[in-house]
């Protein structure tokens, strides 16, 4: 499912395939895709920066142009390194292909991953998901659904004061309101159940019976945690679908789990050590 660190995670994978490449073929296979008509803007192209906020991604693109996309609970970017996307390309609702040539700042460094091998077209697929939509950054800066997120919590400059206020005025449980993306963006149901569990916190209680101290102490476990699992793709795992079985912390209780909120999303909670 992607979470705001599996979005981190597809950005840091696609910036060292894409970034200051020009894209040379781009195709829209997927008869159910929204971009079906749109790909012929997309050749020609070069990719400026890909960016990350919240669960959404932007592909910047150098004449103003935005591939904007939001994976929902399925969807996925994908690289061919030589070996496939791993499902087939006429499944992709977008497939780009960019040049093989780097541009003029190849000397700038790409983190940790590699950048691919030059010398033959590199394939970008992008699978799934509830949005992939092309357009001009100037109506993306007025995108209401964009403008009303919170603050990213994987972003370095996270405005924590500005989320734990948020989430304190907030009218619903603690689960429902951690997975409001209007007052803090990037958590979804794994992290919030792992977020709450590793603080000790009741996701069933109001968010506004959170004192300062406990809010901020929240949000870090849930920032520590989201950024452990960008270094290492792994998640905590200490509650999230373990209904049934002990307590990971107090080995007394069992986990318990419930659908919350109006989605009905599952809250995993130990009712023992969780207050
Ligand atoms: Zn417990």
């Amino acid at each position: 499912m992607a979470e705001g660190d599996t979005l981190v995670r597809i950005a840091r994978k696609l910036r060292p395939a894409l970034l200051d490449r020009k894209i040379v073929a781009a195709s829209a296979p997927n008869p159910r895709s929204s971009l079906r008509i749109h790909t012929r803007r997309l050749e020609g192209r070069r990719v400026e920066s890909i960016e990350t906020l919240g669960k959404h991604l932007m592909v910047h693109l150098d004449d103003g142009l935005v591939i904007h996309s939001h994976l929902g609970m399925n969807g996925s970017w994908r690289v061919d390194d030589g070996r496939g996307f791993g499902k087939p390309d006429r499944n992709a609702w977008l497939l780009l292909e960019v040049a093989p040539t780097p541009g003029p700042d190849q000397g700038q460094s790409w983190g940790s991953a590699s950048r691919p091998a030059t010398g033959r077209r590199i394939k970008v697929g992008q699978f799934g998901g509830t949005t992939l939509r092309l357009v001009r950054s100037v109506e993306l800066a007025r995108d209401t659904r964009l403008a009303r997120l919170g603050p990213d919590i994987l972003a370095p400059e996270f405005d924590e004061e500005t989320a734990i206020r948020a989430i304190r005025n907030c009218s619903g449980q603690i689960g429902v309101a951690l997975l409001d993306q209007t007052l803090v963006c990037g958590i979804g149901n794994i992290f919030k159940s792992e977020a709450c569990f590793e603080a000790h916190i009741d996701p069933w209680r109001p968010a506004s019976s959170l004192d300062d101290s406990e809010a901020r102490k929240l949000l870090g476990i849930a920032r520590k945690q989201m950024h452990s699992a960008v270094e290492t793709s792994r998640r905590p795992g200490r509650i999230y679908k373990k209904t049934g079985r002990p307590c990971f912390h107090c080995r007394q209780a069992r986990v318990r789990s419930r659908a919350q909120g109006d989605d009905g999303r599952t809250t995993y909670w130990c009712p023992a050590c969780q207050k």
